[in-house]
């Protein structure tokens, strides 16, 4: 374990992004860094591998940084990169809730709850806790009971949080996210739209699951990341598996992209029936002219079509 993943967001004034972009990809890229990282004129938001070294002077170059006063980085030990590149992006924003008046976080957001705080408040009566991520990040795991809004991504949660106003009704709310930077924004577009007691949890997920005390329960199945090791556990004390098979919806933890490229939906799969579709997540998609999977594979037409062909059988048996 001579690697670190760091996963870190810090909001702040930052003058010109395109600019700050690129010299600071030419800094990571020469301590040998390599990941993915989001600057906006509201902040910073980012997710880097790197040797204990070379994450370490990241991490107190960044500290040192006036701009950056207070940021906090979550480190997890690895035993490699958890990235094949290195990518810094300017973007109008960290993170998208697709609003007409964007939710400034240094101005208004939800009160930070610590996990240990968490951990009690959310099996409180008149709570509820809401997800704010994506549902292929719910599905694979989630806290006990929490609410999941059926969103394929964040700049749809507003619409359906209006939508279903009925759940938060008079609750004290406490909202969750992987790292923090979402809740940051959504829960200051709740107290904004006029609910009054409104949490976020500190540090999101990844640090409830780090916590001496919290120690990750609560929490159902794995964390959803967005690198190569695709979820990492949360729960200390008993650890389960939530997380179903697309296909015959056996407990499985295996993300896959479906073959089709113009679908490419992240969906969990085991490896045998990941190659008895064909990597398709439908049948459509397991016919579609440039199915991945066949070519990576090299799958011959004759087995291609036999095992269409079964398929096909037992969808009509269905
Ligand atoms: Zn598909």
């Amino acid at each position: 374990m001579n690697y670190r993943v760091l996963l870190y967001y810090h909001y702040a004034n930052i003058q010109s992004p395109e600019e700050f972009a690129e010299e600071h990809l030419q800094i990571c890229k020469k301590m040998n860094l390599k990941g993915r990282i989001l600057v906006a004129s509201e902040g910073i938001n980012g997710t880097l591998s790197g040797s204990i070294e070379e994450t370490n002077a990241y991490i107190e170059m960044m500290k040192n940084d006036p701009l950056f006063k207070g940021i906090v980085f979550k480190i997890d030990e690895a035993d490699g990169h958890a990235f094949k590149k290195m990518h810094v992006r300017p973007k109008p924003e960290l993170v998208n809730l697709s609003l007409e008046n964007d939710i400034d976080p240094l101005e208004m957001t939800g009160r930070y709850v610590a996990p240990a705080d968490f951990y009690e408040q959310m099996q409180q009566q008149d709570t509820i806790v809401i997800d704010a991520r994506n549902t292929y990040e719910f599905d694979v795991g989630h806290f006990e009971g929490a609410i999941r809004p059926d969103i394929q991504s964040f700049r749809e949660l507003p619409k359906w949080i209006e939508d279903n106003s009925e759940l938060l009704e008079g609750k004290r709310i406490l909202t969750y996210c992987t790292g923090g930077v979402r809740c940051e924004k959504f829960s200051g577009w709740l107290i904004r739209e006029g609910y009054e007691d409104v949490g976020q949890l500190h540090g999101g997920i990844v640090t409830y699951g780090k916590d001496p005390i919290a120690k990750g329960q609560l929490w159902n199945g794995q964390c959803y990341v967005f690198d190569e090791r695709l979820v990492v556990p949360i729960n200390q004390v008993n650890p389960t598996i939530v997380g179903k098979d697309h296909f015959d919806g056996t407990p499985c933890e295996r993300y896959i992209n479906c073959a089709n490229p113009e679908c490419n939906k992240q969906i969990l799969s085991s490896e045998e029936n990941e190659a008895k579709h064909l990597g398709g997540c439908t049948i459509e998609c397991t016919k579609h002219i440039h199915n991945r999977y066949i070519k990576i594979h090299d799958i011959s037409h004759e087995e291609v079509t036999k095992r269409i062909a079964i398929l096909e059988k037992s969808l009509n048996l269905a």
